[in-house]
């Protein structure tokens, strides 16, 4: 059944859905709550209720409607429940209004201040509760779609859904879990708190069970021996480069290029992640290897996630080829046709041996001759899907993927377990630490001095902010700081980068700030991934505490990046206490093991991981020793996968 087929979704729907990344009925029948609220009369009287209030009244007042903002409204009047006059206030229920007049009784539920007496609904309903205690499940709500939508279009889909038993019946006894089937039903309609809670046990150790199986399956997979993918290198021509580099490699940039042409060599397929922190030095390490592969006759994909990223990878590739016959392209979604089709061409008759690029190369035009070696630089940017349509244009190239977001290494162990790992946790020498510095919003003098240090002597400003435009919640804003900062920094050209620019114009920004026209660059964090700006120096960012530290550090990557003495600025009136590691430690793998311990797996594989590892039920952190058992049991329990 597609979704499409479901009562009540209609196209429009359907858009809004997709939006929020439900694709198929199985997307959204496993969009699962993500809270139950158990509604049950409450008295007024007792505090521990005042946050989930939910409570009968007789309506006294004729509702008043006031409107703000672009699209908001707000809804009160005053009722009176257990013998108090409390005002009622809901926002965006302005069509509510006839059907809340005096005299007509209604349960409110919401958050009760009892000083003002004035209860904020979170809902208002007009047929009264039930005696009965009613758990409510509430999902991830959008502008346009609520989560009583969502659960009245999940009811339609369950009509004909039937959801296949994944976890074998042994496992399922051993731990008394429940029906997957009649599982999905109950945490969707759920009417007992105690089988809610097997259902959830269930699907929990289901989603997690689905995930490793996956992982063994590939594991599997990879490791079958075909000699059609030795690649047979010569071994001095890599030397000579490696020779002929400005820079000594560290040690762990040769260890890992060690693994990497054990790989090549192997009979088996390799399936690589490469970690390294900002600025450790992964590219020349994935030039080193592709061009390995080159002298074994096999042509290389490097795909980057921007165009800026693709392009000054080309460069520094171009500039180190040079003087071998190694020949580098580029394409990009921003070349012209004509351009475009002159890079299909040399491809497919094997002219170019190492194309670099964007997500142009997934192009279903771009034809190879001889593709042996895949590589994604910045992977978490990328979805699952997309890496594979690169790895799908050869017939079983080597894969190498490589991240700066490090992952504690037992968690990627399990996490990816089909994959071998590699880290580069040592810097290049020379390289600065970042002095970093936690001020307070008063503290805002001594950062604009910095900053105009730092441009008197030629170099180099970034300026985050959390968001792009003014919002409810009073965060920095992009736009408002660029009227500032033009103002404050007269002589100075002040640029902006955000989401909400086309591609070009962000490429436009991007490229003047490398060309040093844009002396200060006030952006969102789209800044974050990967392009060397080396004259920059100063890093600041405004309401630090609304980010991840691992999202800082990689932020505070942006500076330092060649022998000056760069500095970093967070500024926070607020949770102070963890932004201090901040101004402890530059090592990436401190911080990821910090922010773990401290925000669980959000921030790490956060909203950007693009949908491989969003476990719905699942936490990595927390559920880490459920997890650790799940791979057992997929072990004993699935044996015969391939
Ligand atoms: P990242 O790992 O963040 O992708 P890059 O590959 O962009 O880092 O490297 C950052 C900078 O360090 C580049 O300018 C690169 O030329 C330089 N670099 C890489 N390896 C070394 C080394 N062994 N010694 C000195 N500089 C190096
Ligand atoms: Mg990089």
């Amino acid at each position: 059944m597609e979704l499409s087929d479901v009562k009540l979704i209609g196209d429009k729907s359907l858009e809004h859905l997709k939006e929020m990344g439900i694709l198929s009925v199985d997307d959204l029948v496993r969009n699962y709550p993500y809270r139950f609220e158990i509604l049950s009369r409450k008295n007024i009287n007792d505090e521990r209720f005042y946050d989930d209030m939910v409570i009968d009244g007789v309506v006294q007042t004729s509702p008043v409607i006031s409107f703000f903002k672009r699209n908001m409204n707000r809804l009160s009047f005053s009722f009176i429940a257990q013998n108090h006059l409390i005002k009622v206030i809901i926002f965006n229920r302005a069509f509510m209004k006839n059907n809340v007049y005096p005299g007509k009784e209604v349960t409110v539920i919401g958050k009760y201040n009892p000083k003002t007496q004035t209860l904020v609904a979170s809902d208002i309903l007009l047929s009264s509760l039930p005696d009965k205690p009613q758990i409510i499940p509430v999902y991830h709500s959008s502008k346009h779609i609520t989560s009583k939508q969502m659960n009245l279009f999940i009811k339609n889909a369950l009509v004909s859904y039937k959801k296949e038993n994944l976890i074998p019946e042994e496992l399922k006894v051993k731990y008394g879990f429940i029906d997957e089937d009649r599982a999905v039903r109950i945490i969707h309609f759920p009417d007992n708190v105690k089988v809610l809670k097997t259902a959830l046990k269930t699907l929990k150790y289901e989603e997690i069970y689905g995930y490793m199986k996956k992982v063994k399956e590939l594991k599997t997979k990879n490791k079958k021996h075909d000699l059609s993918y030795v690649k047979d290198f010569d071994e001095k021509k890599v030397e000579e480069l490696i020779r002929s580099l400005p820079f000594e490699l560290t040690s762990d940039q040769k260890k890992v290029i060690n693994d990497m042409l054990d790989d090549l060599r192997s009979d088996v397929r390799m399936n690589r992640l490469l970690q390294g922190d900002v600025g450790s030095g992964k590219t020349i390490v994935a030039f080193i290897v592709a061009y390995a592969a080159f002298t074994a006759g096999f042509q290389s994909a490097l795909m980057a996630p921007t165009e800026i990223l693709a392009f000054q990878h080309y460069q520094n590739a171009i500039k180190l080829f040079s003087r071998t016959d190694f020949r580098v392209g580029i394409l990009t979604g921003k070349m012209s046709t004509k351009e475009k089709k002159k890079v299909y061409e040399k491809l497919e008759s094997g002219q170019i041996d190492f194309l670099i690029g964007t997500h142009a190369l997934i192009s279903k035009n771009v034809l190879w001759n001889n593709l042996g070696l895949v590589i994604t630089d910045e992977q978490h940017r990328f979805g699952v899907s997309q890496r594979l349509a690169l790895k799908d244009k050869a017939k079983s190239p080597d894969v190498l993927l490589m991240s700066a977001t490090p992952i504690p290494r037992t968690y990627a162990l399990t996490l990816y377990g089909d994959m071998d790992v590699s880290s580069i946790k040592t810097m290049p020498k020379g390289r600065k630490k970042v002095i970093t510095y936690v001020k307070k919003t008063e503290q805002l003098k001594d950062v604009l001095s910095a900053i105009y240090e730092a441009l008197k002597n030629g170099n180099q400003a970034y300026v985050i902010a959390p968001m792009i435009d003014e919002n409810e919640e009073d965060y920095t804003n992009v736009n408002d700081l660029k009227r500032k900062f033009d103002l404050a920094f007269k002589n100075y050209k002040v640029g902006i980068l955000h989401g909400k620019l086309s591609n070009e114009e962000k490429d436009k920004v991007m490229q003047e700030y490398l060309e040093n026209k844009i002396n200060i660059l006030i952006s969102t964090t789209v800044v974050e991934v990967g392009v060397d700006v080396k004259n920059s120096t100063i890093m600041v960012i405004f309401d630090a505490d609304r980010f991840g530290l691992s999202t800082l550090h990689q932020l505070r990557g942006r500076v330092g990046r060649n022998d000056l003495q760069s500095y970093c600025y967070l500024i926070s009136d607020k949770d102070v206490q963890r932004l201090k590691i901040m101004e402890e430690t530059n090592d990436g793998y401190k911080i990821s093991e910090a922010d773990f311990k401290l925000r669980g797996q959000g921030d790490i594989f956060g909203v950007r991981q693009s949908g491989e590892l969003s476990f719905k039920l699942s936490d990595i952190k927390k559920d880490y020793d459920l997890i650790l058992k799940v791979r057992d049991d997929v072990n004993e329990y699935c044996k015969n996968t391939n």
